[in-house]
């Protein structure tokens, strides 16, 4: 799944390309991308046409496109294999192109969803008053908002009664943070995954808090060096920040910090990297 930093440089991108240009039409050319607009294709299409983009908008990995003059946006699920592209006209259409946006201007270039799995999907959605499409207005804001609230994050953890990356992951709390980032985080703050968040004292969420910034920060940079061009694109597996991991994906390998081995442990259905020495799991009372 694609984590903040990479919606972000998507978000980017659009942003360059697709905000303030008017749709022509859109085309769905599979049903099931669409199939979170319960009203259809035809529907979806039809609302498009003849509004303008506004500037693209993101919370945590969600990703929307404002419909200017319409009181709704466009929600991206992008899913495990969605594509936003941008691409000149008449060029070869992708094998699993979903859904064609045209724009009625001079600049020769089209908004592509491409997703060979169809997880993902374009919908349209009523704003909030806050801009929100109404779908994800219980979304918290990501570590990254200006206007994130450190003191109530650390509140919220102390009464959770749940383990620390539980919590990082929970998007009613803080957004954005997906499984790579909360393992690179907490191997940084050098805290167990499985930590207690009641424990929790503030200068500890503080210095985690830092951990999470600076990591997004970084994947940030990395990606949005490589992109400057009309290619706009994500996906799950993407390689642009794998180079500067320190912990997700490094079972058996040197701590970069100890040397100790790094493991792996199932978790959730997924997995949790960490180095036994450097981030000692909690005592369990037996
Ligand atoms: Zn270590």
């Amino acid at each position: 799944m694609p984590e903040l930093p990479e919606v972000e440089v998507v978000r980017r991108g659009l942003e360059r390309w697709v905000a303030h240009r008017t749709v022509a039409d859109a085309e769905v050319l599979h049903p099931r991308a669409v199939r979170r607009h319960i009203a259809g294709a035809d529907d979806f299409a039809h609302r498009l046409k003849g509004h303008r983009i506004g500037v693209p908008s993101r919370r945590g990995k969600y990703l929307w496109l404002p419909l200017e003059d319409t009181g709704q946006s466009i929600l991206a699920h992008l899913g495990m294999s969605g594509q936003l592209l941008v691409q000149p006209q008449g060029s070869p259409d992708e094998k699993h192109l979903r859904i064609r946006v045209r724009f009625a201007d001079e600049f020769a270039t089209e908004l592509r969803f491409v997703d060979q799995r169809t997880f993902g999907g374009l919908s349209l959605h009523d704003s909030t008053a806050d801009g929100l499409p109404d779908v994800i207005a219980h979304i918290a804001r990501d570590p990254l908002d200006p206007l994130f609230d450190d003191e109530a994050f650390h509140q919220a953890l102390r009464r959770k009664r749940s383990t620390i990356k539980r919590a990082l992951l929970d998007q009613s709390l803080i957004s954005g943070v997906g499984n790579i980032y909360a393992d690179e985080a907490l191997w940084r703050a050098r805290v167990h995954y499985e930590r207690p968040t009641a424990g929790f004292t503030r200068p500890r969420t503080a210095e985690l808090l830092g951990h999470v910034r600076d990591v997004m920060t970084a994947a940030l940079a990395v990606g949005g060096t490589s992109f400057d061009s009309l290619y706009v694109n994500v996906n799950g597996e993407s390689g642009y920040f794998d180079r500067s991991l320190d912990a997700y994906g490094r079972e058996g390998l040197p701590c970069k910090r100890c040397g100790t081995p790094m493991r792996r442990r199932p978790w959730m259905n997924r997995s949790s990297y960490f180095c036994p020495r450097c981030q000692r799991p909690p005592r369990v009372s037996s």
